[in-house]
Parts: structure tokens; C-alpha cells; sequence
């Protein structure tokens, strides 16, 4: 019988697997990964420090566990070079494996921002559990850290940074924290919030080059004012990984493009998670994982089946002020109502027919995230 293989064991691969191994305990599954195959929540990343956990820590299960728990093949420290969708194989350095079926669960791949300067590459950026090792180490003795980007990742790496003890300066364009995804009023609640716990903001501007001297690193920004930081971390968003996919001849929106069964353009290929995007929706975060992930293995299984996702909101970690956020789609029309209360921000986006149609909550505002969510229609129903 030939074998599913699953190129990605980052939560979509372990998870479909898991899945998968609920339904069907005979079929070969073999798993490919680049890294080294330690299975660890990726979200726990930026908030480690203040969950008392380490590099080490984090890692939940090694590849010979999970390969134990799961009764699949696993192979770490292998890059998929190449996928031949017509002989069905794909290449590794040095080696042809054959699939029956194909799952690409491959991720996504940080956005690098054109930084000019001697010390552009010294800017580091957090996307899985060896970025995250690197970046300990750098700011293990360090006090001073500049984020480039005060977005979801940005701001979640300042709070957990700043619980540590360090100091911490968010550079970015936007008039406030996380503007893509909160209505200004939410965004200046948040701000406040991670001002009084230390973080300081470069907002409105962006960093233009990166020059190293004696002191540490010197970013220097648009209106020609500067910060200085002993490390520099860039959070300015992810992008789908589709590269293997372009180079194989699939259909590629953002993400690789796939029906509401998985299925990519070609015969007996599918992808789940950060690189893949279905009706149009690329949601790099675990809910929707979850939803493909249980989906898939029953697809897989031979019940080809439909995927669903309800509304899905997303939980920001700032201790200092949560956040949830169930964004608007971006062709909605409507407008947002905000409420004060005491230690937060209800917002409302509404249609002109009173219609829910996202939210954004911020402090104890965010126990109203159970019933503002039921009274959201789904995003695939
Ligand atoms: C710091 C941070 C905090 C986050 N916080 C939250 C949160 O609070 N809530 C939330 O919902 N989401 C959060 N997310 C997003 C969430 O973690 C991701 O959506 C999810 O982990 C993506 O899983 P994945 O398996 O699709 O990708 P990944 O975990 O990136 O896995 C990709 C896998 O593909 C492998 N791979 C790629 N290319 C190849 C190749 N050519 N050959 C072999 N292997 C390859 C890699 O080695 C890896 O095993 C956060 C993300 C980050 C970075």
C-alpha cells in the first residue's frame, strides 16, 4: 500500500495525522520535515517568558515519540526539493519517495522587510521553535529590544519580552497596535495598557536601515529619529509558503489553492494550515487547523468531506490588556460601534441592517467573546 505522506510536522501536519490515526490505524503515514520534528505549540512562542517556559520546555514530544504515538515514518532534518505530480513523487537531497496521497502542510514563511544598513541581517524573526532558540539566547543578557511591526506577533513578543524585564521599543507605520485588525479606539486601549507596563512605541514610521557599532544597533527611521537596541526583532507578518507548490504547477492564489475538501489542483494532493488558502480565506491560526485538520482525515479516508469554519475569533496574548478580535471580512460594508466600558473596548461591525458582522474586545470586554461569537454567521457554512 502506498504510504500518505505529510510534508510539515508544524501543528496542521501533527494534527491531521492525529486525526487521521483516529480513523484509520493501517495505512502507512509518513511524515517530512525540515526541522527536527519536535512537536510544540506554536503560539506559546511569544509568551513564553511569562509562561515559564523554555526553548526545551516548549517541545512537547520528540520526532521518535510522536512517530511512536502516531505509528508513522517520520523523517526529520529533510527539505522537499521538488513534487512530480504526474509519476506522484516528490524529491528529497538524494532521495524519491512515492505517495498515494500528497498533504502539504508546509506553513508559512516570515515577511522580510527591505532594511538598508551593515547590520540589516543581524534582524532577527520568530517562526518556529529554532528561530525561537536563537532569539532566547540573544536576549538572555540583553536589556534593550526593538520589534519592528506592532502587529498580533509584534505585540504579544512585547508584553511576554517586557514581563521578563526587558525593555521594549515597537517601531511601525500604523497610528496604533494591531491597526489591521482593531478599530482605533480598541488600538489606543492596548497601547495604554502596554505603555504603563514600560513598552515604548515608534509609531507612524518606518524603520529604514539597521547600522551596528560599538553600542549595539541603531535603527534608524523615517522622520530621521533613531532607536537603539541590542536586539532587533522583525514581526511584520507571515506569507503562505507555496513555493514547492508554484514550482509543481499548482493552482495558487495567496496561498496554495484548495476545494472545500482539501484537495489541491492536482490529483491526490491536499494542504491544510498557514500555506493554504480555501474560498479565498488564508487564516494562519490554530482554529481553522483544527477545522481542516478534522475534515481532511476523514477526506483522506476515503468520506470526502466538506469543510466548515464557524466564525473563528482571535485571541491576543497581552496579559497587560487581552484582546480578542473577530475581523470584518474585507469586502464588508458596515461600520464599527464602540462601547466604553469600565476596563475596555466593546467594538461592534455592524451592517445597515444591524447585522454582526466581526468584533474587537479589550479588556473585561472580553467575556462578551462567547455570545458576540454565536451571533456571527459562518465563514464557510
Ligand atoms: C509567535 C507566534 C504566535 C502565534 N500565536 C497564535 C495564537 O495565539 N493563536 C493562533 O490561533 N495562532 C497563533 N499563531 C499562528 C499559529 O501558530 C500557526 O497558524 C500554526 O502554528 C501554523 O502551523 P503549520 O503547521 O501550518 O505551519 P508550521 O508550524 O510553520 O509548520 C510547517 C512545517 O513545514 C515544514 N516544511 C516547510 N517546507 C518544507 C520543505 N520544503 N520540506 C520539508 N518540510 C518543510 C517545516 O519544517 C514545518 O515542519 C502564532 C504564530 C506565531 C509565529
Amino acid at each position: 500500500m502506498k504510504p500518505i505522506v505529510i510534508i510539515g510536522t508544524g501543528l496542521a501536519g501533527y494534527t491531521l495525522a492525529r486525526e487521521f490515526r483516529k480513523l484509520d490505524d493501517i495505512t502507512p503515514l509518513y511524515l517530512i520535515t525540515a526541522d527536527n520534528g519536535s512537536s510544540y505549540y506554536k503560539p506559546m512562542l511569544s509568551s513564553a517568558f511569562t509562561n515559564g517556559k523554555t526553548p526545551e520546555t516548549l517541545a512537547t514530544a520528540s520526532a521518535q515519540q510522536m512517530s511512536e504515538q502516531l505509528h508513522a515514518t517520520i523523517r526529520t532534518n529533510s527539505v522537499v526539493t521538488a513534487i512530480d505530480i504526474k509519476t506522484r513523487q516528490i524529491m528529497l537531497e538524494g532521495e524519491i519517495i512515492s505517495y498515494g496521497k500528497l498533504v502539504l502542510a508546509l506553513g508559512a514563511e516570515t515577511v522580510q522587510i527591505p532594511l538598508r544598513g551593515n547590520a540589516a541581517s543581524k534582524v532577527m524573526t520568530v517562526n518556529n521553535l529554532d528561530d525561537y532558540a536563537r532569539f532566547r539566547h540573544a536576549v538572555a543578557e540583553c536589556r534593550h529590544i526593538a520589534i519592528i511591526g506592532p502587529g498580533l506577533i509584534g505585540c504579544e513578543f512585547a508584553n511576554d519580552l517586557s514581563n521578563a524585564g526587558k525593555h521594549v521599543t515597537v517601531i511601525g507605520p500604523d497610528a496604533t497596535p494591531l491597526g489591521r485588525l482593531l478599530p482605533p479606539e480598541a488600538g489606543s486601549e492596548l497601547q495604554d495598557a502596554l505603555t504603563r507596563i514600560g513598552i515604548d512605541w515608534r509609531l507612524g514610521v518606518v524603520a529604514d536601515k539597521v547600522i551596528y557599532n560599538d553600542a549595539g544597533y541603531r535603527i534608524l527611521l523615517s522622520d530621521d529619529t533613531f532607536v537603539d537596541a541590542e536586539v532587533i526583532l522583525s514581526a511584520v507578518g507571515l506569507r503562505p509558503n507555496i513555493q514547492l507548490a508554484k514550482e509543481a504547477g499548482l493552482k495558487l492564489n495567496r496561498g496554495i489553492a484548495v476545494d472545500r475538501n482539501l484537495r489541491t489542483s492536482a490529483r491526490d494532493v491536499y494542504a491544510l494550515g498557514d500555506c493554504m488558502e480555501v474560498e479565498g480565506f488564508v487564516l494562519p491560526f490554530v482554529m481553522p487547523i483544527m477545522h481542516c485538520a478534522r475534515t481532511l482525515a476523514k477526506t483522506l479516508t476515503g468520506q470526502a468531506t466538506n469543510l466548515h469554519y464557524p466564525a473563528m475569533p482571535v485571541a491576543v496574548k497581552t496579559p497587560a490588556h487581552p484582546v480578542v478580535v473577530s475581523p470584518p471580512p474585507p469586502d464588508a460594508s458596515g461600520h464599527w460601534q464602540i462601547t466604553r466600558i469600565n476596563d475596555g473596548i466593546r467594538g461592534e461591525y455592524r451592517d445597515d441592517h444591524n447585522n454582526l458582522l466581526g468584533f474587537a474586545l479589550t479588556g473585561a470586554a472580553t467575556a462578551d467573546k462567547q455570545m458576540l461569537t454565536k451571533e456571527l454567521p459562518p465563514l464557510i457554512p
